[in-house]
């Protein structure tokens, strides 16, 4: 059913002084898993409770005290596999990651290195109607996250909350195969809206629930397609890390700002250092954090506290069968369901609440009719007031119905916009509201004769006016429409007006 015939963008170049560039993106994002408890202890994953509540002795490192795996955890990276079309591992290994930090007790985080759950999977990356890239994903590894370290609360003292050290982390590391910064943004709210689809990850960026690790370097053109036939590096050039980015805006100037800093320094006759950067959203520009570390820096080793993970086919397999409908799919099928535009369907398919919120309008009604009131009418009004769909005073039924009424031409479109902005500031029934209020069309055309006799006899000039121009017969219509109090069932209007006038 998924129509997977698309356009593929162009690179991204940028004209240097010796000729052109092309950029080369990978992203490793790391979304936190959606779950009540961390991946290795029975500890809350609760946002925003007091510092250092949500502390299992595990999470505190303390001595003796074992991992043991959150069986749902890794039911929810099967899951993320499965929803990015990727190879689920049925074996896979823990190891440690050694280092040290203050909010990091173990002194090593738990990761996959070498055996990770998921494999090789895809994204399509979607820049317009019919303009894709897919981009291909190398891995996706489950580890813990680390505490925080709080900096600013005293002049004098530093504190740590490990609320955080131990909740589960999802890795999901991309080929390079981003070619410009307005498509590793697009990446990332791909990727985003997957795992909402998927109720694997809330993607709330603000709480840094999904963040990634942003790797760019330049090459000049030509170079990219060698490394795609080679799938060899040494074709691409030397690249650098933007660390910890959680803002679709910030992504693409941090890409935007390294990519020129290295041609710079490639056109001065320098070569580019790998290494780990920060971007300063003040500065709008990149600063070396420290060089590149290589997995031996990290001592990485099988964590001995930890069996292989082992699971089954038929445990993957019941999950696949779970999945929901994803993005793309219900894309797909909203325009050939409805019979609305890509773009229409791409709106409505945003968020999957938004997919949910417009079937239930649609149900039974004219689809493109429920697009258009939902996209135009509802989003506008939700948008003004900085609302999402979750928080609509209107519900699906209530604009259901008022769809209803425009359908069985019991209300006229103007009248809608009305009776919708009634039922948006102070609720009711759409239907009693039409009748109590008397809202309803005039279709009896016996009513509308004698309005529009009314206006004719009344103004005379007009009239011989019209006979020469039949445009004037639009005056017509309107002072017909004010009398009938917008009530009148306009197609009729314009037919009797027309009659009568002899146009
Ligand atoms: P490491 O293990 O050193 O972090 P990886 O091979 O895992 O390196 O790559 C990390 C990320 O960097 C991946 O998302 C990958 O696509 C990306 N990447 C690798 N080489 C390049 C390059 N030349 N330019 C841009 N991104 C790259
Ligand atoms: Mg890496």
């Amino acid at each position: 059913m998924l129509d997977l015939t698309y356009e593929t963008p162009k690179p991204k170049v940028i004209a240097g002084a010796t000729g052109d560039w092309e950029l080369v993106i990978g992203l490793e994002v790391h979304a936190q898993v959606a779950s009540k408890a961390k991946l290795f202890s029975g500890a809350s994953t609760q946002f925003g409770a007091e510092p250092n509540s949500n502390v299992a002795f595990v999470d505190a490192a303390m001595p003796g005290m074992l991992p043991v795996i959150n069986e749902f955890c890794v039911a929810q990276a099967v899951r993320t596999g499965l929803g990015l079309k990727a190879e689920i591992n049925l074996t896979s290994a823990f190891d440690r990651k050694n280092y040290f930090y203050p909010d990091l007790p173990q002194g090593y985080q738990i990761s996959q290195l070498y055996h990770p759950i998921v494999g090789e999977g895809e994204v399509l990356v979607d820049m317009g109607p019919g303009v894709a890239r897919l981009v291909r994903i190398e891995r996706i590894h489950l580890e813990q996250d680390a505490g925080k370290s709080i900096h600013d609360m005293d002049p004098h003292m530093s504190f740590v909350d490990l609320n955080r050290t131990g909740v589960a982390l999802m890795e999901i590391v991309s080929r390079p195969d981003i070619r410009g910064p307005e498509e590793a943004a697009a990446y990332v709210v791909k990727l985003r809206q997957i795992l909402r689809y998927l109720g694997t990850c809330d993607g709330n960026m603000q709480n840094g629930n999904l963040r990634a690790d942003v790797n760019v370097s330049v090459c000049r053109p030509g170079d990219y397609e060698k490394y795609q036939e080679s799938q060899d590096f040494a074709h691409l050039g030397t690249r650098c890390e933007i660390k910890n980015m959680n803002s679709m805006r910030f992504i693409q100037a941090a890409i935007e700002y390294e990519a020129r800093r290295q041609i710079a320094i490639l056109e001065d006759g320098g070569a580019i250092v790998q290494e780990t950067r920060l971007y300063d959203p003040d500065k709008n520009e990149t600063r070396s954090m420290r060089s590149k570390e290589e997995a031996h820096d990290y001592r990485y080793f099988p964590c001995p506290d930890l069996l292989p993970l082992e699971i089954e086919q038929g445990w993957v397999d019941d999950i696949q069968a779970s999945l929901p409908e994803l993005p793309d799919e219900k894309r797909t099928r909203f325009v050939a369901d409805y019979g609305m535009t890509e773009y229409d369907a791409g709106v409505l398919t945003a968020d999957v609440e938004n997919a949910t919120y417009f079937e239930e309008v649609a149900r039974g009604r004219d689809g493109k009719l429920a697009a258009n009131w939902v996209i135009n009418e509802l989003f506008g009004r939700l948008k003004k007031e900085d609302h999402d769909i979750t928080e609509s005073p209107v519900s699906a039924e209530q604009l259901g119905k008022i769809i209803g009424l425009i359908s069985s031409d019991a209300i006229s479109g103007k009248i809608a916009k009305d009776l919708f902005e009634i039922v948006y500031t102070e609720g009711g029934d759409p239907e009693e509201i039409v009748e109590t209020r008397g809202m309803k069309q005039v279709t009896d055309t016996g009513a509308i004769e004698a309005a529009v006799d009314q206006i004719i006899a009344d103004n005379p000039a007009q009239v011989e006016k019209a006979k020469e121009n039949p445009k004037l017969a639009g005056w017509f219509v309107g002072q017909v429409m004010k009398a009938t109090g917008g009530k009148a069932n306009p197609k009729s209007v314009n037919e009797i007006v027309a009659s009568k006038l002899g146009l």
